[in-house]
């Protein structure tokens, strides 16, 4: 086999990439974006059965056959977050913008681990996190690094306000010696409304889920302050060692914005490191209308953000925001291939010591090109467009006598049950919704989520796509409908 055209920088090369690219643009427009569906309906073991050739062939078939394999195995049956029925999860539709800065970073693979592997791309991001920081108030030594999404970044945040707890509070240094003997006393506080990566983050911490107290929300879905100080002096009175607070900006199911400003008071009251995991919600910082629901984040120690959600780049794109930047300081570490601790090129930035991860992908191009296409003002008219729908949606599902409205959303995520008859009982109701997402998968035309809501099956609708209509949220309800009546509606379920 020759390698020739298979590398940019050769002449025959550079016109297979062309070709190549223009080739995966038409696939994706043919086989996802101009499908009239959000998803096919393929059942899992279906799309199982039509990968049965063999995935390491002894010879290849070519790159144009394979991408003509891929458009009919995998674009065909995939879910188009494009489409304005697709309104399940936290998943954008992805903007131009964005889609050109991933091309651009795809093909010039700069890794920020190390500036001799990604100048310019280095000093770019630490610009963005710049800007960041001012866009969320955060003060001058603010600092931060990008990130593979939320996951990532809370654990992040987590681990940094663990180690600098256990070298303040027992003198231990975590990075070297391991946790110290005083481990099992460490707690985590969020409410009960929280992300489920604040547990795993205390798992993979060493600390273990269990180490995570979950402080009870009121009706609005948001932290109960009262509840927080209580359960702070119940944890003091058994000896335990609280060490951080995870407020939300952004729950996933319905939106909800802890009371930052509150959760901010107490964290300093009780020396506690303040974790916004802002992932869904920090978006609003782009808006003048909203902005202000995320009061009280600017005095957070850490704050996560994720540009692959509300602000509309291709996953994946996270950022974690430091209040102070020196604590990078307990997680850095000095690779003598990479940041050699006795470099000779003082003054020359290597991220490698700011994330957990090495080899690094230039995500941070992507709200760059973003933020410099449209400007903050063309960003928060996405984002509003948004919430004035959900708005509306909300009162279309009150209005509606076979739905229940489960709460006024904050952000763009309603959370609603398909309720067609009186009478039926919470559990019956549960059940039923269960089956419509069960049918809606099958079906294909929209995309709604499942969730549970006080231990009952409920339906999810994120409105994240600005192109979505209050026309295209009635479809999807009667296909909700249409759904139900197929499965047999209430009766089968309450028979
Ligand atoms: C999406 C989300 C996460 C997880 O982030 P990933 O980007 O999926 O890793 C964490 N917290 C909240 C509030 C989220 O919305």
């Amino acid at each position: 086999m020759s390698v020739d055209g298979l590398f940019l920088g050769t002449d025959r090369g550079d016109a297979k990439y062309r070709a190549a690219m223009e080739r995966a643009i038409d696939a994706v427009l043919d086989a996802v974006a101009d499908r009239e569906e959000p998803y096919s309906g393929a059942a899992p073991d279906a799309l199982v059965e039509s990968f049965d050739d063999s995935v390491i062939p002894e010879e290849g078939c070519g790159l144009e056959t394979t991408l003509d394999e891929v458009t009919e195995r995998v674009l065909a049956h995939s879910v188009d977050p494009s489409n304005p029925r697709c309104g399940a999860h936290l998943q954008c539709p992805p903007m131009v913008p964005g889609l050109a800065a991933e091309a651009l970073l795809s093909a010039t693979n700069q890794s920020l681990d190390s500036f001799d592997q990604a100048p310019a791309a280095t000093v770019l991001e630490e610009r963005v996190v710049d800007a960041l920081c001012s866009l969320f108030d955060l003060p001058r030594e603010a600092d931060g690094v990008f990130t593979s999404g939320g996951t990532q970044s809370n654990f992040q945040a987590l681990l940094l306000a663990r180690d600098r707890y256990c070298a303040h509070q027992f003198d231990r240094d975590v990075q070297n010696e391991g946790l110290p003997p005083e481990a099992d006393s460490l707690r985590i506080l969020c409410s009960a409304e929280a992300h489920f990566t604040a547990k795993q983050a205390a798992h993979h911490l060493g600390l273990g889920e269990d180490a995570v107290v979950t402080v009870p929300t009121n009706g609005d879905r948001r932290m109960d302050p009262e509840a927080l100080e209580a359960t702070l002096a119940a944890l003091r009175e058994r000896g335990a060692a609280p060490f951080a607070l995870v407020g939300t900006a952004g729950t996933t199911d319905f939106g909800s914005i802890d009371p930052l400003d509150a959760l901010a008071d107490s964290a300093a009251e009780h020396g506690l490191w303040f974790h916004v995991d802002a992932a869904y919600g920090g978006a609003l910082a782009v808006s003048d209308k909203y902005g202000d629901l995320l009061k009280g984040l600017e005095r957070a120690d850490s704050v996560a953000v994720d540009f692959h959600k509300l602000f509309y780049q291709p996953i994946s794109c996270g950022a974690l925001l430091l209040r102070d930047g020196a604590a990078f300081q307990w997680m850095a570490r000095n690779a003598a291939y990479l940041n050699p601790e006795d470099h000779d090129d003082r003054g020359v930035p290597n991220l490698v010591s700011k994330s957990v991860q090495t080899t690094r992908r230039f995500d941070a191009l992507k709200p760059y090109i973003a933020f410099r296409t449209l400007g903050q003002s063309g960003m928060a008219t996405l984002v509003e467009r948004t919430l004035r729908l959900a708005d509306k949606t909300a009162k279309l599902l009150e209005s509606a006598d076979d739905f229940e409205l489960l709460g006024d959303p904050t952000l763009n995520a309603i959370v609603f049950r398909y309720r067609p008859c009186e009478g039926i009982t919470d559990e019956e109701a549960s059940r039923l919704n269960a089956a419509v997402r069960r049918e809606l998968l099958e079906d294909g035309r929209a995309i709604v989520a499942r969730t549970e809501v006080d231990g009952a099956t409920s339906l999810k609708l994120t409105l994240l796509n600005p192109t979505t209509t209050l026309e295209d949220v009635g479809a999807i309800l009667e296909i909700v409908r249409d759904c139900g009546t197929a499965i047999g509606g209430a009766q089968e379920v309450v028979a």
